[in-house]
């Protein structure tokens, strides 16, 4: 690892700015920390409030991430107030929080995390801890007490992994005491731990024995195949992603359980030797490679016995019986430990299949996303750990005690609550423009994670951009689909599965509006509004339905019909005949659902000049076919209906969010209009 400190950028840093500096630095390597791993601290003399020299340890505070740390995000702790605890025989964790509470500079510093103490007690003026990977790796395997010393020497201090806390704190503050001159520490199963005068010594020595540690693991693998022979064979890229989102659904349906998840699938080199090869089934279920990860990835990950990957019924069949087995084995865990606490939601974060690669789940993509970095990292861990000696990890109980530590428990309350659509997955059609883009903008807005797709690949990645940029990183894709092209339509569902690992809701919305005369229409107008109108919902319904029911979650799918259908106009028949056969197909497919939980409803909007449909051509058009100027042919549509109302396109994703939420949970084959009330349009 190389060393990434410019002492000229450093040198004009007050102090504080150099520790936000290392931090950054440390935070910015992830062998070292990933996603809110590690913690840094300086001691300096500040003035409290009364003005008062003061000697304060600057921590990182909990819940913020190394590589975007700020000043602010370091609490201040009295050193006056905390170095008193090294006389305590033990603290429980709700004490010591009570206690560092009263010791903080100002009342809003950040809450500081369970390693403040151990930043307290250590004697030299800045301190770096960080999980680093090939630290974890030297030491969570069998010989790992020999390893650290051969690859860090003798004078790195060793401690047995023990929960953090205030006896961790208290461990290491005494034993560095008595071996000033140690390079660092080696916390085994947990991480790396260094120190000095200044940022550039603590840091330049987590680097030094980082390093250190990277370059023995790399002399024990060279040439060695530390996971072994290929047990499974890896299918190809075009058959493993054609399996993967086959399967995908089946997988998502069997972990949702009690809440539904979002998957993501990787399928890298080294994730597909580690899942195909002989030693996976033994080696990932020994246990985390620190206990940091524990409430990203659980304690083991699913691993999915798969002799032939191409047999995607056999695969599918696995996975049911896996995960039904990992939620037991999940049970029975929590019932050897058992806490005051309720059992945490018995599902896999990461799951291995042989052949094809590894899925990570979670409540959202981007808690999916750390599961699937920190195991990228973990398979990099076992693997040299593996090269030293037979992997090892945390003792159980101990793993269980980092998963149901109350403090994190704690913090899992603080978080808002979950919006109506979160943790679903939605694809809608069209949604480049008008209506479809406003029901993906507002199901996003409900929590939804949502697939944009309409014909030109550039506008739909617009709005997924758009939505990412409002909603978060991995919350929209944009994807080019024609819905009249069986084939497209197929891919697209396809990738919209192996993105997000399934599909709850369907919005049905692409549409045309040609307009004519019966006796003067051309064939070639009928045959294209019935492909777009009809065809294309029948095909992009047809694999929602597939997709949901491989799923067993049920579903919601809405289609976009018109008032047309009650109320058909003049000039309109090509568009009004392929609505009309869209609005039969709702109705089939809500019957032929029911049975699976999936329903099927539509809405009936009226006049929204939003619309992409409304051309400036079609605007003419319909005014000429109603009599009116085009010029005060949206004023003379408002003031035709009952609530003189401009319906817009907003109003209608109200309406679709309606339907597919769980709001109309017991509605099924309806239809709503959404068109200011038109009394020719009532349904009778
Ligand atoms: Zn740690």
């Amino acid at each position: 690892m190389r060393s990434l400190w410019e002492e000229a950028v450093a040198a004009t840093l007050a102090p504080l700015d150099q520790l936000v500096y290392m931090s950054r630095l440390i935070g910015a390597e992830p062998d070292l920390v990933l996603w809110g791993g590690g913690n840094t601290s300086i001691k300096v003399w500040e003035k409290d409030f009364r003005g008062r020299d003061t000697y304060v340890l600057r921590v990182k505070g909990s819940g913020s991430d190394m590589k975007t740390i700020e000043r602010k995000h370091f609490s201040g702790v009295r050193m006056e107030d905390v170095l008193p605890l090294m006389e305590r025989e033990d603290m429980s964790d709700e004490e010591m929080v009570a206690y560092l509470s009263c010791a903080l500079m100002h009342p809003s510093e950040p809450r500081g995390s369970i390693e403040t103490l151990l930043h307290a007690f250590l004697p030299a003026p800045v301190v770096a801890h960080s999980h680093a990977d090939a630290i974890v790796a030297l030491s969570n395997n069998t010989r790992g007490e020999e390893a650290v010393r051969e690859a860090l020497g003798e004078d790195v201090v060793r401690i047995p992994y023990r929960r953090p806390g205030f006896l961790l704190s208290k461990e290491v503050g005494l034993a560095v005491r008595g071996r000033p001159d140690a390079p660092g520490l080696v916390l085994m199963n947990h991480g790396l731990i260094t120190w000095g005068a200044t940022c550039r010594e603590a840091y330049e020595a987590h680097i030094a024995l980082t390093t250190r540690a990277e370059e023995y693991l790399a002399s024990r693998r060279r040439g060695r195949v530390v996971f072994g022979a290929p047990r499974v064979r890896a299918l190809a890229e075009g058959e493993r992603r054609a399996v993967a989102a086959q399967v995908a659904p089946a997988l998502r349906g069997a972990i949702s359980v009690p809440k539904r998840m979002v998957l993501r699938y990787e399928d890298g080199p080294e994730v597909l030797e580690f899942v195909s090869s002989e030693a996976a089934p033994r080696v990932s279920q020994v246990g985390a490679a620190t206990p940091d990860h524990i409430l990203n990835t659980k304690v083991l990950p699913l691993y999915v016995p798969v002799d032939d990957p191409g047999d995607v019924a056999g695969v599918i069949a696995a996975v049911r019986r896996s995960a039904a087995e990992w939620r037991a084995a999940y049970e029975a865990y929590y019932h050897r430990y058992r806490v005051d606490e309720p059992m945490l939601d018995p599902t896999p974060r990461v799951i291995l299949v042989p052949g094809l690669g590894m899925w990570t789940s979670g409540k959202d993509a981007h808690a999916a996303l750390i599961s699937a970095d920190i195991y990228r990292h973990t398979i990099r861990i076992l693997g040299d750990a593996e090269a030293v000696a037979a992997y090892r990890s945390l003792p159980e109980q101990d793993a269980f005690a980092a998963e149901y530590w109350g403090l994190e428990l704690y913090k899992l309350t603080l978080a808002p609550p979950e919006k109506e659509l979160a943790r679903r997955i939605v694809l809608v059609t069209g949604a480049a423009s008008g209506i479809g883009r406003a029901i993906a903008e507002r199901f996003a807005e409900e929590g939804a994670h949502v697939v944009v797709t309409d014909l030109d690949a550039n506008a739909c990645a617009a709005v997924a951009a758009g939505i990412c940029a409002k909603q978060g990183a991995g919350r929209a894709v944009g994807l080019a689909m024609d819905v009249t092209d069986e084939g497209a339509v197929q891919a697209g569902f396809a990738e919209a599965v192996r993105v997000f690992g399934g599909l709850d809701i369907l919005v049905s919305n692409a549409g045309i509006a040609p307009t004519g005369r019966i006796e003067e229409l051309p064939l070639g107008t009928w045959e294209r509004s019935l492909a777009v109108n009809a065809t294309g919902h029948f095909l992009v319904a047809r694999e929602a339905v597939r997709v949901m029911r491989a799923q067993g979650l049920g579903g919601s799918i809405v289609f976009n019909v018109t008032k047309n259908v009650t109320a058909p106009g003049a000039d309109f028949g090509a568009y009004s005949c392929a609505k009309a056969a869209q609005y039969q197909l709702a109705r089939i497919l809500a019957v032929e659902n029911g049975a699976f939980g999936i329903r099927v409803n539509m809405v009936n909007p009226d006049a929204v000049f939003e619309a992409g449909l409304w051309t400036p051509e079609l605007k003419a058009e319909r005014a000429r076919a109603k009599g009116i100027p085009v010029e005060q042919f949206e004023e003379a549509i408002r003031q035709s209906n009952l609530l003189r109302a401009a319906v817009l396109a907003r109003d209608v994703a109200e309406a679709a969010l309606f339907f597919a939420s769980d709001r109309s949970a017991k509605t099924t084959g309806a239809f709503l209009p959404v068109d200011g009330g038109l009394r020719e349009a009532f349904p009778r």
